[in-house]
């Protein structure tokens, strides 16, 4: 069983202030939370920052993701390591991430840029249930969403500074290893919580 945030922002996100050495030195010394995922906005490149810094630790993990603007909403492949080429609507997303053995999560359905329930058009894997940085109110919404299209729930604190880092999380059954939290995921092997740390928005 492992514990992760699976929506974090680096400074590589243009609205972010999140710096790679400070992510992965709170990572490191959080009490709980081994694992996560970066998600930054049409780029990989902090990924592969923090993937570089976080290396020297066996015992954190950081899985590889990207956060894709469409002109529905956004939409998170896990487990891509590259972005995909420009100009693409969801069902090019979602093909990108099948290449990739990716997990697609729709963020935030129903805050700003989010696919709402037109989600229920797509072969998507999981829902995000559960943002650090959406009101409860919209959260709820997700839930209903995820529970009406049979899809598991995930979490994820979108955070795009320090304070916002931690708010909320994942426990997946999986060991510390990308494919195994990968598959867990689509098999609903995963309860997102919120941690009780008071979130910002
Ligand atoms: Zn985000």
């Amino acid at each position: 069983m492992i514990q992760a945030d699976l929506h974090i922002h680096t400074k590589y996100s243009l609205d972010s202030s999140i710096n790679p050495k400070s992510l992965v030195d709170q990572l490191y010394s959080h009490g709980s939370i081994r694992v996560i995922a970066i998600t930054d906005h049409n780029t990989v490149e902090g990924y592969r920052k923090v993937r570089e810094l976080a290396a020297p630790y066996p015992d954190i993990l950081v899985i590889p993701g990207i956060e894709i603007g469409t002109p529905l909403g956004d939409l998170i492949v896990l487990g891509a390591d590259q972005a995909p080429p420009k100009l693409r609507d969801v069902n090019e997303v979602i093909s990108f991430a099948k290449e990739k053995d990716g997990v697609v999560i729709v963020p935030h359905p129903y805050r700003e840029y989010g696919l709402g329930s037109s989600a229920k058009h797509y072969a998507v894997d999981a829902i995000e249930t559960l943002n650090g940085s959406t009101p409860l109110h919209m959260n709820k919404l997700a839930e209903n969403l995820a529970k009406e299209m049979g899809l598991p729930s995930v979490a994820g604190s979108d955070a795009h500074n320090v304070d916002q880092l931690w708010t909320v999380c994942n426990e997946i059954q999986a060991s510390l290893d990308i494919d195994e939290i990968l598959k867990a995921i689509r098999r609903g092997l995963v309860r997102p919580f919120p941690t009780g740390k008071s979130i910002h928005f």
